[in-house]
């Protein structure tokens, strides 16, 4: 896939959500739902009447919440666009902690808030709940599910844990999403006798539920039929590291940038269960597209196995770390081992001039470096600068991605808009380097390989 040869996409990718707004939205949401409370409570006296209707803010919130929380992972083209998988990825994971928070106080609150009104224990209160009220238990379930879902996805036992293993019981949360619905209608004061409420929060759960149904489900298959998409060649890179070019139809109608990615499904006897992140290494053709890989587990390690012909279901693209974030004329890019990929279609394809653009590349090693050849051909072809720098730090003797390396080798620094992709501790240093380097927060862009 020569690169000097291939053209951008044709038509101009659609705008995202700007994250700003996005959060803007949810905050207006809670306080909406705050206010359904609001307008339903008249008074409160007494000490369990506190309890009681702390309760129900705090259960309101948690049905509110976990809504926002599966619309952040619907992959709602203009919030993935606009907002970047891994921002999105934060936020739910964030927000789950949050929300598991609310839950856990929803279910005490009320228990301790009736149990003080009606003058019993809490034990007795709680049997009382969960046996005579409608669909409590249904709705106990639902908030074990989540206190559940919550305690795999801790950091610590998430990382004891395969990703697949935990990306399933990750899905138990639409259970919990639909075992604690009917509840909130059932003994949910605010919506018992106020049918406009009622609506208005079906409509919202109903409209999560289609965007997942739309864009999990139907939109892969409707890519699937429009662009059959098959391997049409896998091709070694370097050791551990292997391009696949796709080819496919109309592939140009995906709209992808430079920067994406797209979630691949290979449909082979081992791999059609999973559909892992991989970025765009080159721009998609109308009949191309390329990924390139390292070899970093079970899914990563099998495609240098794959047989040309082998058909791929492709999702997306996504992702935000695009041409339209930059805000400056000049562009440095920074990538760290495999998060070349995005950056080398970025190089390609960043509207610049001459100068305008400089690459630096950290590598393990000599040997562990990619698209040499592509890079020094790009270079030459749109006046960059482009820095493999290659090795340890030991056997560099410097850090070349310190502050002071940074300001000594870019000149004007602060005046570039800088894109970073590498491995977390790498991004993170860099990013801490580049803002004590003065460059502000705003024009660094980053994508992380790891949700
Ligand atoms: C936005 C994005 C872009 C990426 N682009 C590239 C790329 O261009 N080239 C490249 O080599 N790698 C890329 N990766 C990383 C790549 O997705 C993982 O290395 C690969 O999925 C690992 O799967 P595995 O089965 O080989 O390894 P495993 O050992 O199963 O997983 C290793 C780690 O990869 C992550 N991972 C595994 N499966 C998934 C999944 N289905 N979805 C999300 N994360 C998963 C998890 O953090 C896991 O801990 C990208 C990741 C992301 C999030």
């Amino acid at each position: 896939m020569p690169s000097a040869q291939v053209p951008a996409a044709s038509a101009a990718p659609p705008a995202g959500a700007h994250p700003t707004a996005v959060l803007a939205a949810i905050a207006a949401g809670a306080a909406a739902t705050v206010g359904l409370w609001w307008a339903d409570t008249p008074s409160i006296t007494g000490f369990g009447n506190w309890l009681t209707n702390a309760g129900r803010i705090t259960g309101l919130l948690a049905g509110y919440a976990v809504v926002v929380l599966v619309a952040l992972m619907a992959r709602i083209p203009p919030l993935e666009r606009g907002v970047g998988a891994d921002r999105l990825a934060r936020w739910h994971s964030m927000g789950g902690r949050y929300t598991v928070s609310l839950v856990v106080a929803h279910g005490l609150l009320i228990i301790w808030g009736y149990a003080v009104t009606a003058h019993t224990d809490v034990i007795s209160q709680t049997s009382t709940l969960l046996l005579s009220y409608p669909d409590v238990l249904m709705a106990s379930v639902a908030g074990l599910l989540l206190v559940g879902v919550g305690a795999v996805s801790a950091r610590a036992a998430r990382r004891r844990m395969r990703y697949e293993t935990w990306y399933h019981l990750h899905l138990y949360t639409y259970l919990a999403v639909a075992l604690a619905f009917s509840h909130q209608f059932a003994t949910g004061a605010e919506f018992m006798n106020d049918r406009p409420a009622r609506v208005a929060w079906s409509a919202m759960y109903a409209t999560v539920a289609a965007a997942i149904v739309w864009y999990r489900f139907a939109t892969p298959v409707r890519q699937a039929l429009r662009h059959r998409v098959r391997v049409e060649q896998v091709v070694p890179e370097a050791p551990g590291v292997v391009s696949v070019v796709l080819a496919g139809r109309h592939l140009d109608e995906l709209r992808a940038e430079a920067g994406q990615f797209l979630r691949v499904r290979f449909l082979t006897r081992d791999l059609w269960w999973s559909s892992n992140p991989y970025s765009l290494s080159a721009p998609v053709q109308p009949t191309r597209m390329r990924i390139t890989v390292k070899d970093l587990g079970g899914h990563s390690g099998a495609l240098a196995r794959l047989r040309r012909g082998s058909r791929v279901v492709t999702e997306g693209p996504y992702g935000a770390m695009t041409a339209s974030r930059r805000r400056r004329r000049k562009v440095l890019l920074i990538a760290g081992g495999i998060g070349i990929t995005p950056l080398r279609a970025l190089l390609q394809t960043l509207p610049a001039g001459p100068g305008e653009i400089t690459l630096l590349y950290r590598a393990g090693s000599e040997r562990d470096v990619v698209f040499r050849e592509e890079l020094d051909a790009l270079a030459r072809h749109r006046g960059a600068r482009v820095h493999i720098l290659a090795g340890s730090r030991r056997q560099l003797r410097y850090d070349p991605l310190s502050s002071a390396a940074l300001i000594a080798n870019i000149p004007r620094l602060r005046e570039h808009s800088v894109y970073v992709c590498g491995p977390d501790g790498m991004t993170a240093a860099v990013t801490a380097a580049l803002r004590g380097a003065g460059v502000p927060r705003r024009h660094i862009h980053t994508e992380t390989f790891e949700f």
